[in-house]
């Protein structure tokens, strides 16, 4: 988790995986093993190397020790799961939400593919509910008191009015709270479960600036449904970070090559609206070629020359962020797709 700077739905609230490590401890490249700081929440000693190591893939050292901040568990939780007649009126209620101050602790996008699937595959609980099979946004509320975190939820309805809300589902207790958060969490697996046996699903993640999201949706989406292939997505708005999954038939190359074309256009595009490739999956072997595209040469050889120094014979995770030059003897590990 460290080393891919990994987040989830609660990123929105606490931050991402960087903003919770205090050290780390560090086998480097030639068998010393580094201390990057020491414990207090706060320091200005020295360079920051604790970043450098969070998200680094295993590039540059093993991580062998993390020392962790904790966060105080809130008292008060609340859910409510509101659909949308589209997924720009999802995206703009979702952007009003965030502007408002409301003290959100997450706030998800599931689009009307992946209601449909929920409505079908879900768990005996989550199929209790009969969902509207509409554009989504799935609302966790968190604080220290009850009466704070009703005024925030009776407040999210003031503020979507406008947006074309289709149908709310407010939890009333802590086991509603449990069923409707139920259906995000079971997104991924409701949907492996519908995979025929030999497809392979190509699940990747952008993130653009808010005002552009509901746009790289929707033509992500007509693309996907072009393809005549299973397409959903799935995001964590707040972050302006979508996942898109594709199902297909690898075993097609014409098809094979149209999804990866298609994957391809979705990162030019992120790029284009001032976004990244990679909201939280990092670049790993798949979105090599982008990274240039996204940090520009001149970063891009400031990064290689960290790596030169610290792993001068590319011995870390070969073959990942970056290709493992020609006159290095190592061999970077086969390429593999999909789950
Ligand atoms: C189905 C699925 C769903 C996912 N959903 C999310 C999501 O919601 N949010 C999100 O942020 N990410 C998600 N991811 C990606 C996720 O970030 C990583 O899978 C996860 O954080 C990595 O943890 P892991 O323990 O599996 O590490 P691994 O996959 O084993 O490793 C991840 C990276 O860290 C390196 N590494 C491993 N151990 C060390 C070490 N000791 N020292 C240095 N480097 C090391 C590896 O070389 C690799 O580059 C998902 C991945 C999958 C497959």
């Amino acid at each position: 988790m460290v080393s891919t700077n990994c987040s989830g739905t609660n990123a929105f609230r606490y931050g991402t995986m960087k903003d919770w490590v205090i050290n780390l401890t560090i086998v480097l490249a030639d068998g010393q093993i580094i201390k990057t700081r020491r414990r207090p929440r706060k320091t200005s000693a020295g360079y920051n190397l604790t970043s450098l190591f969070v998200g680094a893939e295993g590039t540059l050292g093993i991580v062998t020790e993390v020392t962790l901040k904790l966060a105080v568990i809130p008292k008060e939780t609340g859910v409510a799961v509101v659909s949308f007649a589209s997924i720009a009126d999802a995206a703009s209620a979702a952007s009003k939400l965030i502007r408002s101050g409301i003290s959100l602790a997450a706030i998800e996008l599931m689009d009307d593919v992946q209601m449909r699937i929920i409505n079908r595959h879900g768990s005996e609980a989550v199929r209790k509910i009969q969902w509207d099979e509409n554009p989504s946004l799935f609302l966790k509320f968190s604080g220290p008191t009850k009466e704070g975190v009703d005024g925030d939820i009776s407040q999210v309805r003031n503020i979507i009015e406008s947006n074309n809300p289709q149908k709310y589902f407010f939890a009333n207790n802590k086991d509603e709270e449990s069923s409707l958060w139920a259906a995000r969490k079971e997104a991924l697996w409701t949907m492996t479960s519908l995979k025929p046996e030999g497809h392979t699903i190509w699940s990747t993640d952008v993130a653009v600036p808010i005002s552009r999201l509901a746009e790289i949706v929707d033509i992500s989406k007509k693309e996907g449904k072009e393809l005549g292939i299973f397409a959903s997505v799935v995001g964590h708005v707040g972050d302006g970070n979508f996942h898109e999954a594709l199902m297909y038939d690898a075993k097609d190359p014409a098809l094979h090559a149209s999804v990866e074309k298609a994957i391809h256009r979705m990162m030019d595009r992120a790029l284009e609206m001032e976004g990244t490739v990679s909201g939280e999956h990092a670049i790993g072997m798949g979105k090599m070629h982008c990274l240039v595209n996204e940090l520009g040469p001149d970063t891009i050889h400031t990064m290689k020359l960290v790596k030169q120094a610290l792993d001068p014979k590319w011995i870390m995770n070969p073959g990942k962020v970056f290709t493992v030059p020609e006159d290095s003897n190592v061999s970077p590990a086969p390429r593999h797709m999909g789950f």
